[in-house]
């Protein structure tokens, strides 16, 4: 494939305001000219011509713009969920200081009023009845775990049923008996051992209610 002469008669001119190809010109490598031809093949070499540029700042210019439409393809994809979570992604932005919180208040013990109005400092500006609620699971899902599980039920029991049939048969007070069940390990609350102690001690009276 050599250049023959041919394609100097339709040399094409240099376009103003815009490219050559851009202007349907098209290049032979071979004879090393742009020409006006329609074919794919070049009129004077039969080289394939080009009908796109190829150097390298167009290269470049091409990348960057197909690396920013991947960009913004990509920026439309993360943004899709995003939107079509709505509000759910406020939700998750706002449970970070929540959570945090709740679970501070949880675990050292704080009054629900004292979480209130910890949890109403968030910027978030969470409503009084918001707050509410969610102090509330907390608390209940803290309270929850604690009361289900039979194995630490079980073994509170033997400590509690000791003391309490002690109780009974040494005739403790109610109080010496909520006392001494509060020692137990496992940090049984007044209001539980009262409950334990009331129970107690109305099952021993029932027989002797029955008896006489
Ligand atoms: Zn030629
Ligand atoms: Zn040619």
């Amino acid at each position: 494939m050599t250049c023959k002469g041919i394609c100097s008669r339709y040399k094409a001119q240099k376009p103003v305001g815009t490219g050559r190809y851009a202007s349907g010109q098209r290049r032979c490598q071979i004879c090393e000219i742009f020409i006006n031809w329609e074919g794919l093949w070049c009129p004077c070499c039969g080289y394939r011509l080009r009908t796109k540029p190829r150097n390298l700042k167009y290269k470049a210019k091409l990348r960057a713009r197909v690396e920013a439409d991947a960009a913004s393809l990509k920026a439309q994809t993360v943004e899709a969920p995003l939107v079509a979570a709505g509000t759910g992604a406020e939700a998750g932005a706002s449970s970070d200081f929540v959570k945090t919180t709740l679970e501070t208040a949880v675990s050292e013990g704080w009054t629900k009023t004292k979480t209130i109005e910890e949890l109403r400092k968030s910027e978030e500006r969470i409503t009084i009845k918001k707050a509410r609620e969610l102090t509330k699971d907390a608390f209940d899902a803290k309270n929850a775990p604690v009361e289900t599980p039979v194995k630490v039920a079980a073994s509170s029991s033997d400590f509690v049923k000791t003391t309490l049939e002690t109780a009974v048969s040494e005739g403790w007070t109610k109080t010496k008996t909520v006392e001494e069940l509060r020692k137990s390990e496992e940090r049984i609350t007044i209001k539980k051992a009262r409950d334990l102690v009331k129970e107690a001690f109305e099952a021993k009276s029932e027989p002797i209610a029955i008896k006489a």
